[in-house]
């Protein structure tokens, strides 16, 4: 009886704010479960509910020790979660923070889109086959502003005589990465946050680590052409996939930008279009 009475009593003071409050916390769950499944972040979080769950159990059945441990290791574990998992929880603001701007640093039209991304490719192609080291980063919605400041500023329009003059071994430039924002190549001789994934191949150096390290706390597009081996790859939200040729790299950028524009597109057309039903219904 009493726990009908509880529930009746709780469905009395229902409120919009109450029923607001289930939706915010529910998308808010939904949101962090999106950004650490499948990360080192998700194998630790089934521990702790497994913690949580054998808690009461252990009480239940009068484990002292066992009790006493589990407690103990919640309570420094939230401590320790945060200090191991800072990269993460970085990580997971960056990506709040980056769902908020607007999308200025996107390319313009299709023309133009085409235009940058083959000069891209075109020096792309011939610092492989020269097997010049270079590390270019295509801005995205992510703003490189700190990125940017490491380096030496340039305001220069995309070409690929110039990327390709900037990447020429023992000149002030070569080393380190030039950024691409707004159809502009803005800075050359960046440093890169390092990547902190412990998998990654081997074989690869630190210019490769670099371009994935960026890429897991940027949307940036992220070319590597290796000076070992001529190799070109693309990372993008930190994975780095190898071996790509001009013609495919050009397809996959221009996929990815496309791919953006058109959903911020999409949003616009369906405010438009829902403005519009609310106009004509009323
Ligand atoms: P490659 O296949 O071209 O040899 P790699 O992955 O083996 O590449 P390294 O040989 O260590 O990497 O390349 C070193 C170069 O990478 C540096 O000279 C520098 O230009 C660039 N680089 C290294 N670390 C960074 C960084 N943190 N930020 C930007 N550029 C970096
Ligand atoms: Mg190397």
């Amino acid at each position: 009886m009493d726990i009908l009475n509880l529930i009746i009593n709780t469905l009395k003071n229902i409120t919009i704010f109450s029923i607001l409050d289930i939706i915010v916390v529910s998308i808010i769950f939904y949101e962090i479960y999106n950004l650490i499944k499948e990360t080192r972040a998700f194998q630790l979080l089934k521990g702790i509910l497994l913690i949580l769950l054998l808690i009461p159990i252990s009480d239940f059945l009068q484990l002292k020790t066992l009790h006493w441990i589990l407690n103990k290791t919640i309570t420094i574990g939230v401590l320790t979660i945060v200090i191991i998992f800072q990269p993460e929880i970085r990580k997971a603001l960056e990506h709040i923070g980056r769902k908020t701007f607007t999308d200025k640093h996107i390319f313009g039209n299709e023309e133009i889109r085409n235009k940058v991304v083959t000069e891209i490719v075109n020096a792309v192609e011939n610092l492989a086959q020269t097997r010049t080291g270079a590390l270019i980063i295509i801005e995205q919605r992510t703003g490189l502003g700190d990125v940017i400041d490491t380096g030496t500023k340039i305001d220069a329009i995309v070409s690929s005589a110039l990327l390709e003059n900037i990447f020429v071994v023992n000149t002030p430039l070569h080393d380190g990465a030039t950024i691409i924002r707004n159809n502009r190549i803005v800075a050359s001789g960046c440093f890169l946050p390092l990547t902190t994934q412990d998998e990654v191949n081997k074989k690869l150096g630190t210019r490769h680590r670099a371009a994935i390290g960026i890429s897991e706390v940027s949307d940036a597009l992220v070319i590597v052409v290796s000076e070992e081996t001529g190799i070109i790859s693309l990372a993008i939200n930190g994975k780095l996939i190898r071996k790509y040729d001009k013609d495919k790299l050009k397809s996959v950028l221009l996929k990815v930008i496309t791919n953006r524009q058109d959903k911020k597109i999409t949003l616009k057309e369906r405010v438009m279009a829902w403005k519009k039903k609310i106009k004509t219904n009323g």
